[in-house]
């Protein structure tokens, strides 16, 4: 038989090749309301850079394979020594690396922070949402970390930098450093107070044990998380890094990825920790809830920002089609 050859009619070109934030009138308006005069120039180009970034082909698809090619977990080596490691694809970590290039871990400091980290969690939100996740996480750990001055001067200015460092290393050899948070157990779910991780003080003032388990921790590859367990005084707050100061690993057992229906280019983990897990408190014993909230609250209003500029994507990938599509006459 004959080969034909079939020309394709009908059907859009893809939606590449368009600045993301110049193309929102309800967000550009909101950055002529609420950034200073002073400062509207330089927030409309940087926005619109990230914009033209977030509707290019090329974070496209970085978008499509970092779902594609979801995370893998590694709990051994080759040799048998547990390394708890999570493989992403490399779209992921590029994706990752221009969130935090632009500046969307950083606002709590900069003048007009969060109007601009905002609108640039939405607009590089439409490139891909699952790695907004320990961008959010990130952001959002240091009004909680400053409850503890100390901790804050070691790790606030990792976690607003503009370096993307996906090496675990400790905090003294980084330059920029990514956060999560782990505190939803299998009995408990929302009800924090149910949680049974428990925290031995140590004889170093502020450093402790930890000996229990969390059902979702997400992200399991950040250098740092604010985990709650139950310390002599009660349910407390706690930083546990990846990498202890000396370098070697700390006890932080993934034990498998959820499988997930949404969020899947991010991974999601439950986590052992192992009573070697070692961990430093975050503001005073018993007051755990009201000291990590800071920062499950500023992650919420991620979730809400997200939402937006995922619907505003959907809207705009539906126009797009149906402007290039006939049907019915
Ligand atoms: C993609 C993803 C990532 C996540 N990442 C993390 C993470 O990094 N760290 C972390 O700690 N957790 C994480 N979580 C867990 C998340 O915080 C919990 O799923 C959430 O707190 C709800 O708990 P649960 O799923 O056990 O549901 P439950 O608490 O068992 O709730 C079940 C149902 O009961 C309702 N309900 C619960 N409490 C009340 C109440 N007081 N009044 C009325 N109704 C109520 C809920 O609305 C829901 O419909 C993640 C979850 C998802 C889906």
């Amino acid at each position: 038989m004959a080969a034909t050859t079939h020309t394709v009619t009908n059907q859009p070109p893809p939606l590449v090749g368009y600045d993301v934030f110049a193309n929102d009138p309800a967000l550009t308006e909101g950055i002529a309301r609420y950034v200073a005069d002073s400062r509207q120039g330089d927030a409309r180009e940087e926005l619109g850079r990230l914009g033209q970034a977030a509707g290019s082909a090329h974070a496209r698809h970085w978008g499509e394979q970092a779902n594609r090619y979801p995370p893998v977990l590694h709990t051994h080596d080759r040799y048998g020594h547990r390394i708890d490691e999570v493989e992403f694809h490399p779209a992921w970590h590029r994706l990752l690396g221009h969130a935090v290039t632009a500046g969307l871990t950083d606002a709590w400091s900069r003048p007009d922070g969060h109007v601009l980290r905002t609108a640039g969690f939405i607009v590089w939100t439409q490139a891909e949402a699952g790695h907004g996740c320990p961008v959010s996480m990130t952001h959002a750990a240091v009004p909680t970390l400053r409850a503890e001055p100390e901790l804050a001067a070691v790790w606030e200015p990792l976690l607003t930098s503009r370096i993307y460092e996906q090496e675990l290393r400790p905090a003294a050899e980084k330059s920029g450093a990514l956060a999560g948070m782990a505190m939803t157990e299998k009995q408990g779910g929302s009800d924090l107070r149910a949680t049974t991780t428990r925290a031995e003080p140590l004889a170093a003032p502020g450093e402790y044990t930890l000996t229990g388990h969390k059902w979702f921790c997400s992200a399991p590859m950040s250098d740092a998380f604010l985990v709650l367990a139950q310390a002599p005084g009660g349910l407390t707050c706690f930083l546990l890094p990846r990498v202890l100061p000396d370098g070697s690993r700390n006890s932080f057992r993934l034990q498998r990825l959820k499988d997930k229906l949404g969020n899947r280019s991010n991974a999601s983990a439950e986590v052992e920790f192992d009573g070697r897990t070692w961990a430093r408190r975050v503001g005073e014993e018993g007051r755990g809830i009201a000291t990590i909230i800071d920062m499950v609250a500023a992650t919420r209003l991620d979730c809400v920002s997200a939402a937006a500029a995922v619907m505003r994507q959907a809207a705009a990938q539906a126009l797009h089609h149906t402007a290039y599509r006939e049907a019915f006459g």
